[in-house]
């Protein structure tokens, strides 16, 4: 692989980075980067372009992202303030197993092990018991999730609410203005205007000047393409190629709409599945964002956007906005002296809410690989290894709730049913279904827990549990799971009601 060195760069001094983007991808990067890179010697430049826009979805996340926040210095009250934020403790899907029912994928783990035996190979063995019931009796999450209320978790693990576990849905234009305060405050130069052209050097093929349309130039040393799906240096430039996943993810339009906020306020975001696709919502503060991800070949633009219009739950606040989108990633996401970050890098879906996830572990590999003279192609290759890795973990993930969908007699979900797999899921949904055993691999971005709660969710049943399960006393289990029953349902019957705490924080702000 052209880990991007030569004689003629190997020793040059990386001095100017230069960002191209002023989305969620781009000003993520440029806050993480001033708040660790801009220094006296080094300068960051951002460019973007007003007429181009920002794509202007992506309001769901993960738990990481409050890691990402603290690093680079913003308060939690302040954010939730200026963004729109609510609370999020999980995904309920609905439709996609039995196509009335519904399941929480909740965030953190569910109650807690047995001698060294995983909780759900417990729960697998007793859950036929009417006294047992659903794995989210036992998950601090979903319990508050499923009685609307919140808390922030404490740090004491003999308290239930230590496993509590949360993300925030936001507003991704007000997110993208909060981080630009922050990045600016930091040092970053933020430059308007359209790149019209790429020079590169006539040897090595890095890129020495971006040409703006007005006739701007702008060199640098490191360039970052968070350019969005043009994927304007990674893809255009320098021509790595795009591995399209579209046979195993169909899914390649949106059509997204807000509607009026509904009480009560969901600390959840919802994924209900569709004919030819699923429909999202999203609460907020100020309003609910909606969306219908659909395939095109099954669904043409008016049907979808009558589905999603016939699926609000509130009055709706605009149009039907259409988005295009391919499902995939380049082949390597650092080449010569171009990283790719964002859209421009790669997508999947949002069913688990993992792009702005993928752009804060590009940003934090990128960091942790950064060069300081010229690109060692180990470090490139490296970078590129743990990156692909990162998304294939993804892929599989998502793709598992297509595969394991249970709506038998409907065109699109009949073939994703009945479709090969990757290999690497295929083998972790078989290992599941001989004795419920699951591991988390290094670059598994999901806990066992996850996994279990999306294959049982689905309808996917091992055929047996665990054997050490049986090793264990039953009535002291079962009398220990009624106990962390009580414990959740008396814990979240304490919390506040989400609304109440994001008012009570916002207050405090
Ligand atoms: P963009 O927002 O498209 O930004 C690209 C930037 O590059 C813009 O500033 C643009 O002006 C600039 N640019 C492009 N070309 C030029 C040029 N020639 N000159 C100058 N500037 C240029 N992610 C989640 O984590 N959760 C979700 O719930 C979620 N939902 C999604 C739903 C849909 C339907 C889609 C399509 C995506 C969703 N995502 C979600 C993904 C998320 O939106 C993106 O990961 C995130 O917004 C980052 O986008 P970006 O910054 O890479 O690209």
């Amino acid at each position: 692989m052209d880990g991007g060195g030569s004689a003629l760069t190997l020793a040059a001094p990386i001095d100017h980075v230069v960002i191209v983007g002023g989305g969620t991808a781009g000003w993520m990067t440029a806050a993480a980067t001033a708040h660790v890179l801009a220094n006296g010697r080094r300068r960051i430049t951002l460019v973007e372009s007003d007429d181009i826009g920002t794509i202007g979805v992506g309001e769901a996340t993960i738990p990481p992202i409050r890691a990402f926040n603290a690093r680079i210095g913003v308060d939690e009250a302040g954010f939730v303030a200026a963004t729109g934020a609510t609370f999020k403790l999980g995904i309920e899907f609905r439709g996609w197993g039995d196509r009335d029912g519904r399941y929480l994928h909740p965030f953190g783990d569910p109650g807690h092990d047995f001698s060294g035996v995983p909780f759900h190979q417990v729960w697998l063995k007793h859950r036929h018991r009417p006294d047992v019931g659903p794995l989210q009796r036992y998950w601090m999450s979903a319990v508050a999730a499923d009685d609307a209320r919140f808390d922030r978790p404490r740090a004491d693990p003999s308290l239930p609410i230590s496993q509590l576990n949360y993300a925030y849905h936001f507003d991704a234009g007000l997110y993208a203005a909060h981080l630009r305060r922050v990045a600016e405050a930091g040092g970053i130069r933020r430059v308007e205007g359209r790149v019209a052209a790429v020079d590169q050097h006539g040897e090595n093929g890095h890129v020495t000047y971006l040409r703006l349309a007005d006739g701007r130039l702008i060199d640098g040393d490191l360039f970052i393409d968070c350019s969005g799906f043009r994927s304007l240096l990674l893809g255009g430039t320098m021509a790595v190629p795009f591995q399209d996943w579209s046979h195993w993810l169909p899914c390649d339009r949106a059509v997204t709409v807000p509607s009026a906020r509904r009480d009560p306020l969901l600390p959840v975001t919802r994924s209900t599945a569709r004919t030819a696709g699923w429909q999202w919502r999203i609460p907020l503060q100020h309003r609910t964002g909606n969306g219908l991800v659909y395939s095109s070949a099954h669904l043409d633009e008016d049907a979808a956007a009558g589905m999603l219009m016939a699926g609000l739950d509130g009055p709706a606040l605009g149009d039907p906005r259409p988005l295009s989108f391919r499902t995939g990633r380049r082949a390597r996401f650092w080449h010569r002296n171009v990283v790719a970050i964002g859209l421009s890098a790669g997508f999947l879906e949002p069913l688990e809410s993992t792009s702005i996830h993928l752009v804060q572990s590009g940003i934090q590999k990128l960091l942790a690989l950064f060069p300081d003279r010229g690109f060692a192609p180990v470090e490139v290759d490296e970078y590129n290894r743990l990156m692909t890795a990162q998304f294939d973990a993804v892929r599989d993930f998502v793709i598992l709730h297509y595969k394991a969908n249970g709506r038998v007699g409907e065109p699109f979900w009949d073939a994703l049913r009945t479709m090969a797999v990757p290999d690497s899921l295929a083998s972790r949904i078989n290992l599941f279904r001989e004795k419920g055993r699951l591991f988390r691999y290094d670059d598994d971005l999901f806990s066992v827990a996850s996994w279990v709660a999306v294959l049982t969710g689905q309808g996917i049943w091992p055929r047996g549990h665990d054997p050490l399960v049986d090793s264990l006393d039953d009535q002291r289990v079962l009398a220990a799971l009624a106990g962390l029953a009580d414990a959740y349902s008396r814990t979240a019957a304490a919390m506040p009601a989400h609304d109440r705490f994001v008012d009570y924080l916002r207050a405090s702000a």
